[in-house]
């Protein structure tokens, strides 16, 4: 099918098409001049533009207006140290969100996917982006195409093309040998970048990359992946708004207050704006958003990739995760282990050998075992290599698991497609899809005879065949061979093993997938993965059920289930059959109790979540195939596989494993809740200081007493606590028994348990211990700037042992792991070094108005700052020994 080059007029230069790719050397060579192949309409994130956004807050405006507005005051001194700390705030301000936008570009970097193409002979995976014209590339169903490419093979390709075109009627796609190489849209021969295969396979070689593709044309007209805000950060931002009125409306009382007293206009307006900078809490979603980034970030170190943000909370309230079986439960590494004919079983041994009643005998010598093995071979996809590893040469294969397990078999036998060569010709293909659980192929012998070779579920391929092999002859297949044949598979099966079928029949007229000749069976081993049984051990403890889903047989699939232990005594395996004979509401009824369903086709992964979902649980499924994208987008989380995954399941879900591993998911599981649990946290934290700060600043007024913080020290409260400690508390480690309790409801409110009591409890604690030192230290020096700054080393001192406080919600600071977060130790020992500079450097004692505190006043202010968080403790004491109390006096329901 080699083009003659010469004759098309391509857009751009074209290398030769062939069908075995480029070398890397040339392909280099090609990058350098084509360039990358991507869209260049990402927006990139830019220092600047997030630099002065950090001064756009009103708030901060009227600050900035009202200082220098105090300069021609004569409030020089005053007017610049507002100046720095607020700069200073931007500037922590721009770094945190550069890095979070930083962050999140990277990760829809991360999630760009790959491509099969041919380099140096070899078919391998890479980024789409290296891919140049010239390269030839495999695509097949779920695969997002790479680049323009045109055909050089195709076996029942489809493609959706409603990207380019609106149309979303699949494409017909068929090579053809007088094509030019010009690159039009709507071409039956041309592949286009960003449409996708919705069925079959083939070959193309790549004629356009990046910008001169059909979709380069039209990148500027596609609008860029917005990222929307989450659940929590819109809920946030209303609660942040309420919050923000509130505190202005207190701002405005302080400030009106100290003008009835007499206090200077100005220095009662700038008291105010500066109050209501420090109080209202507009970091909060921000902080929000980098604490989910940065939890993103820790779970592709656990090798999960969130693609929507949103998913980091839905993950921790997971109740339900449905998940496929092969590859994600198991090994994924298929071996085949025995082969079954009318009369005869024949085992491969570890050491290669074909074992028949414990004799090593050569397969190739019985025709039925023969026919069996060139069937693995020809009706198969995947390609066997050479391979050379430590010394030692073999065979390895490439693509399908249950392929390449064949084809190994098969080589094992001394059969490949290498000797079937001069036996057989490959004519057609009916690829194997997820619902049909079948292939065939039609090929031609050297004698020109046509037959059909079939492959498939053994019950498939059972129902599809009316003769059995028997020697020499094919005789018709009796209900005793059935119940044989039963019997075998349930052995196979019953043991964990993948069985599948062998039928052939000549081919008279158009081939078809019936009235076949069964020739036997294969038992394929696929081991459980060692981390998944500790993983569902993990689940359980955290309520967190598990559902295996699978197209593999109902015996297959309980016999791995057990052994992971997610089917136990009492639970349900139903099956794609009789899913589809139940009603929705037979199935809602019985649906909590199946944790297996076998034998389901990608439509009825759909009608599983749909019950799953109306019985309130909140679901994780993973697939991989193209047909379980409505599933995956149906799912309250969905899930793809990095390796086996589509491009179109990848594009649907909200997170991709990357190791296609359950236990990535279930420790994603795990991330998803500590954040939430540290988002909580800071919530609590930011929360109750703002409170302290704003009750200290209005019982103040209320009391009569001079303004207990100037403007400056109350940014500089800002300042050292609300930024670098909140963040990290967000970067707390799990607590122990984070998986250990019943997953959160979806609905429930971030404030829920109380939190709310505390927040207001703690921050009028914190008020309190503030106005207690300032009066205090008013009464012992009659000095208000020593007061002022005992009240502003308090305020700060309060705060950052309160964000310790804040790492449980059920210990006492006496009783928690301090050191496990050094970033928030670090962070603490960084605002109180500022505060010390603060109080002590004479130049410091003059921007903030304050003057250094002797020992004793030092210790008062610590002293006091600690009667809460004691009192705390001992509360808490108190009440776990109550709470052990009636734990001994209650009846064994009530303990449970
Ligand atoms: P799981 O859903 O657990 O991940 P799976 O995705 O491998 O399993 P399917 O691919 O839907 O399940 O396969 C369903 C059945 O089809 C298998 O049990 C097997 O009998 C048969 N089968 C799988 N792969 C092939 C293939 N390449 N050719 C023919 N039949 C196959």
């Amino acid at each position: 099918m080699n083009r003659d080059l010469s004759e098309p007029t391509p857009i751009r230069q074209q290398p030769a098409l062939e069908k075995k790719g480029l070398t890397s050397a040339q392909a280099e060579r090609l990058l350098a001049s084509y360039g990358e192949n991507r869209l260049k309409s990402g927006k990139k994130v830019k220092a600047l533009p997030i630099f002065v956004s950090q001064f756009r807050d009103a708030l901060v405006m009227i600050l900035l207006i009202s200082t220098a507005a105090s300069i021609f005051m004569g409030e020089l001194v005053e007017a610049i140290s507002i100046a720095v700390i607020v700069l200073a705030n931007a500037i922590m301000g721009f770094i945190q969100e550069f890095k979070t936008e930083k962050t999140l570009e990277t990760l829809k970097q991360m999630s760009a996917p790959m491509a099969k193409v041919y380099r140096n002979g070899e078919l391998v995976r890479l980024e789409t982006e290296k891919l140049v014209p010239g390269d030839v590339i495999e695509i097949e169903a779920g695969d997002r195409i790479p680049a323009d490419a045109i055909l050089l093979e195709s076996v029942s390709l489809q493609t959706d093309e409603s990207v380019l075109t609106g149309e979303s009627v699949p494409v017909h796609k068929q090579e053809n040998s007088s094509a030019t190489l010009e690159n039009k849209l709507n071409q039956p021969y041309l592949v286009y970048m960003g449409t996708t295969v919705t069925k079959g396979h083939g070959k193309a070689q790549i004629i356009s990359t990046g910008m001169s593709t059909q979709m380069g044309k039209i990148a500027h007209m596609l609008s860029e992946i917005k990222e929307d805000l989450t659940p929590l950060q819109n809920k946030l931002n209303e609660l942040g708004k309420l919050i923000g009125i509130g505190c202005l409306a207190v701002s405005a009382i302080v400030a009106v207050a100290g003008l009835l007293r007499g206090e200077p206009l100005m220095q009662m307006i700038i008291t105010g704006v500066s109050l209501a900078v420090a109080a209202v809490p507009e970091g909060l979603p921000a902080i929000v958003t980098i604490s989910l980034a940065l939890a993103v970030k820790r779970m592709i170190r656990r090798k999960a990739l969130i693609r929507k943000l949103h998913a980091v909370e839905t993950l921790g309230c997971t109740g339900v995760i449905c998940s496929d079986k092969t590859g994600t439960l198991t090994e994924n590494k298929m071996t085949v282990q025995q082969l079954i004919t009318f009369n005869q079983s024949v085992e491969i041994s570890h050491d290669n050998q074909f074992i028949e009643q414990g004799v090593p005998i050569k397969p190739t010598s019985n025709p039925t075992y023969k026919r069996i093995l060139e069937i693995c071979v020809l009706c198969n996809n995947a390609q066997l290599q050479h391979s050379h590893q430590k010394g030692k040469s073999g065979w390895k294969a490439v693509g399908e698991p249950t392929e390449t397990a064949l084809l190994l078999a098969a080589a094992k036998a001394g059969i490949t497609s290498e000797s079937l060569k001069t036996e057989y010709v490959r004519m057609e293909e009916i690829p194997f899809d997820s619902t049909r659980k079948c292939m065939s192929v039609i090929v031609k012998d050297k004698a020109g005879r046509e037959w059909i070779f079939t492959k498939g579920a053994y019950d498939v391929i059972l129902e599809k065949s009316s003769r059995i092999q028997q020697g020499n002859t094919a005789a018709m297949i009796t209900p005793a061979d059935k119940k044989r044949l039963e019997q075998q598979n349930n052995k196979m099966a019953g043991s964990g093993m993948r069985v599948l079928g062998f039928a052939y029949a000549p081919v008279s007229g158009t081939p078809q997938e019936k009235n076949l000749i069964f020739l036997g069976l294969s038992g394929m081993m696929d081991p459980p993965r060692k981390e998944a049984k500790q993983a569902v051990i993990t689940c359980r403890k955290a309520g967190v059920k598990t559902v295996m889903i699978t197209g593999d047989h109902k015996l297959t699939a309980c016999a791995i289930a057990k052994q992971i232990g997610i089917y136990q005594k009492g639970d349900l395996c139903l099956t794609g059959r009789e899913l589809e004979k139940m009603s929705d509401q037979d199935l809602d009824h019985v649906v909590q109790k199946v944790t297996v369903f076998a034998r389901v086709s990608p439509s009825h992964k759909l009608k599983i979540v749909r019950s799953l979902k109306r019985k309130g649980n909140v679901i994780a499924m993973t697939g991989d195939g193209v047909n379980d994208a409505p599933a995956i987008k149906e799912a309250n989380i969905g899930v793809s596989m990095g390796i086996t995954g589509s491009d179109v399941t990848k594009q649907a879900a909200d997170v991709i494993l990357l190791d296609d591993n359950f236990s990535t998911l279930v420790a994603a599981i795990e991330e998803g809740r500590v954040i939430y649990q540290n988002i909580r946290k800071f919530i609590r934290y930011l929360l109750s200081c703002n409170i302290g700060e704003v009750l200290t600043m209005f019982a103040g007024m209320l009391m009569g007493m001079p303004v207990p913080l100037l403007p400056m020290q109350i940014l500089l409260v800002n300042l050292v606590t609300d930024g670098l400690p909140a963040i990290s508390l967000g970067l707390d480690p799990a607590e122990k028994d984070v998986m250990k309790q019943r997953p959160r409801h979806p609905e429930e409110s971030i404030f829920a348990h109380g939190l709310v009591y505390t927040i207001i409890f703690r921050g009028v604690l914190i008020g309190l211990t503030t106005l207690t030192v300032f009066i205090t230290m008013f009464r012992m020096t009659l000095s208000v700037d020593a007061a002022r700054t005992g009240a502003f080393f308090t305020l700060v001192l309060t705060q950052l042992i309160h964000v310790f406080e804040c790492k449980s919600e059920t210990k006492s600071i006496f009783s928690i792991p301090l050191f496990n977060n050094m970033k928030l130790v670090g962070s603490v020992l960084i605002s109180a070094i500022i505060v010390l500079l603060a109080i002590y450097l004479p130049q410091c004692n003059l921007l903030f108005r304050t003057v250094p505190l002797s020992g004793i006043q030092l210790l008062l202010c610590f002293g006091i700052s600690m009667v809460v968080p004691i009192c705390n403790a001992i509360f808490l004491a108190v009440k776990k020994s109550f709470h052990k109390k009636d734990m001994l006096i209650a009846t064994p329901e009530q303990a449970e």
